[in-house]
């Protein structure tokens, strides 16, 4: 499975703490982050984490192109529900794609880990059932 990890700046060290207990699991995943959270997760974990651009830069949308292209799987995004962000626009486009994909999406630790024990169990993946169109099949 293909996880992305985003964490805004008072999330981070929930991020880490997020990644250091689940390690065994997420290090069977391939891993994508916007760039500070990905560096911050490296670091503390050594797990080996695809970087993108910093969120405020365009990471976020880099993470929503993969969405749009089937190429994610997963969203875990700590994002912080206390400040306004200047790429506002951006977290509320990742999350509306997410939807409009049907890709699970964590916007909290308690999420998170549902999601990522959900990880070994497997998921059902929805979009089989989308046509190309973005219609339901059935
Ligand atoms: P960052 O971006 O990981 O580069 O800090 C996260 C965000 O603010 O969306």
């Amino acid at each position: 499975m293909r996880v992305a990890l985003i964490a805004h700046d008072r999330k981070k060290d929930l991020m880490i703490q997020l990644c250091t207990a689940y390690k065994m699991i997420l290090e069977k995943h391939e891993l994508y982050a916007t760039g500070t959270t990905g560096l911050r997760i490296m670091e503390a974990t050594g797990l080996d984490v695809h970087r993108f651009k910093s969120g405020p830069l365009g990471g976020d949308q880099q993470i929503g192109a993969m969405i749009s292209e089937n190429m994610m799987d997963v969203v875990i995004f700590l994002r912080d529900p206390l400040a306004a962000m200047p790429h506002e626009p951006d977290v509320t486009a990742l999350i509306r794609l997410s939807d409009v994909y049907e890709i699970p999406l964590a916007t909290n630790i308690g999420t998170a880990e549902v999601i990522l024990r959900g990880l070994d169990a497997g998921f059902v993946d929805w979009r089989q059932f989308y046509n190309a169109e973005g219609s339901i099949k059935f």
